[in-house]
């Protein structure tokens, strides 16, 4: 008799279902906002002032009245940015102002100085005309007093700084990054630095997954390398229970007599996966423990890697508030026929190039097996072979993934801007 697996398979969509109804966004934090950048708005933001908050003059020129139209105007004193000089225009007259400058009471133009000839205390305005508000930025015309600037959700990026700085926003209320504790598992496992005995290899898994969790927003906690000895498992895992907001493991949950990773997670808490029809992945596990989600992802490096993306990378941006916790999708040729066995659903990994015509073109990274982390390497794409059918053939239509920056056959991907 065959050894089965005591874990039902279950489909992907299934699995994701499951994780996502089980984790939550964590709770929020109070930052300055200057730290505050990747990280996802847990508060609306409003203008408490208008923006501008004075009428400013958007260039370096001469405040006039407009109906005054073009010719000599006598110069009656100076505003720089910064202060309020004082000086009132009336008809006939102007003021010397600088960009951002608060436009002096009485003028509505400001006529910019590349269209006046100065003469002593007088100006010449070049100008043909004047229209009432040239060059005059209005009270608010950017930000209205009390509007929404940035509601909740939104991810803080550059812009996004600047409008904190704008509105005076000197805290702000972010949902907390997770923090998530990652460990590999296996008595052949050594650190990068160490020489090889006979039956061992070095680490990859725990610096493809800190790689993965910092490109995800999450912040890493090391847990180091665990041997495949039911107490030090349990310590370690129970340490990273403690320290983090998600617990990730790789290795130790095939079905092996020293793979102990899901029967220590099942003794600990509600173990509600075991086993997935994806492949790479398949025995990607998920449990919560002490109310902390655990993911124990396959030893191959490609395993481990390739079941974050699907199933673990959503899981920590909707911790972080995130709102499109997806990777986008888009149909795309096959550049190569790709064999696939029909039993499984298969993420292959593959190069995406924008064709001329728009469309996506999938080229394969080369030999698909789940320890070739070289295959992961340079990928952009995952394309998605779904269980019931066998090989795909060159030129078949299917979806992909988009897990990087896709370059387009021309070379309008790192070229500088020209003609134009
Ligand atoms: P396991 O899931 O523990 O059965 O491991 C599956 C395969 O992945 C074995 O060939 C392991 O040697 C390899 N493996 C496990 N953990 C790692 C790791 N952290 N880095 C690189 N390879 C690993
Ligand atoms: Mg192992």
């Amino acid at each position: 008799m065959p050894i089965e697996s005591p874990y039902p398979m279950i489909s992907i969509e299934k699995a994701l279902d499951i994780v996502t109804t089980h984790i939550q966004p964590l709770p929020s934090v109070t930052l300055p906002f200057y730290e505050a950048q990747g990280y996802v708005l847990a508060e609306d933001i409003r203008a408490a002032e208008p923006m501008p908050p004075f009428a400013a003059s958007s260039v370096d020129g001469y405040a006039v009245v407009a109906g005054d139209g073009p010719g000599r105007r006598r110069i009656v004193g100076d505003q720089a940015a910064g202060y309020m000089a004082g000086v009132e225009i009336e008809p006939g007259t102007s003021v010397r102002v600088t960009t951002g400058a608060p436009v002096p009471l009485g003028a509505d133009a400001v006529v910019m100085v590349e269209e006046t000839e100065v003469a002593g205390d007088y100006v010449e305005i070049l100008a043909t005309t004047i229209q009432s508000g040239s060059n005059i930025r209005p009270v608010g015309q950017d930000i209205e007093q009390g509007q929404l600037v940035l509601p909740r959700g939104t991810v803080i990026g550059p812009a996004e700084m600047g409008l904190l700085g704008t509105v005076g926003q000197s805290q702000v209320m972010v949902y907390r990054r997770p923090r998530v504790a990652i460990m590999s598992t296996g008595d052949e496992i050594v650190e990068p630095d160490q020489p090889l005995a006979p039956g061992q290899i070095r680490d990859a898994n725990r610096f493809t997954l800190m790689g993965a969790v910092r490109e995800a927003g999450g912040e890493p906690v090391d847990l180091g390398i665990v041997r495949d000895k039911a107490g030090s498992l349990a310590d370690t895992i129970d340490r990273g229970l403690v320290e983090a907001d998600v617990l990730l493991t790789s290795g130790g949950v095939s079905m092996g007599q020293l793979d102990l990773v899901k029967p220590y997670l099942a003794s600990r808490g509600t173990l509600y996966f075991g086993r997935v029809n994806t492949k790479p992945g398949k025995p990607v596990t998920f449990a919560v423990v002490d109310s902390v989600p655990c993911f124990a992802m396959p030893g191959f490096p490609v395993s481990a890697l390739v079941s974050f993306e699907i199933f673990v990378r959503p899981a920590l941006l909707k911790m972080a508030g995130q709102p499109h916790i997806y990777r986008p999708r888009e149909k795309a040729i096959l550049a190569q026929r790709l064999s696939h066995t029909s039993a499984r659903t298969e993420f292959q990994r593959v190069v995406l190039t924008r064709r001329v015509d728009g469309r996506l073109v999938a080229s394969t990274t080369g030999f698909q097996g789940s320890g070739r982390l070289l295959s992961m390497a340079g990928a952009n794409g995952l394309v998605i072979l779904p269980h019931g059918q066998a090989d795909y053939e060159i030129g078949a239509t299917v979806e992909a993934l988009i897990i990087g920056q896709i370059l387009s056959e021309t070379d309008a991907n790192s070229a500088p801007i020209r003609g134009v």
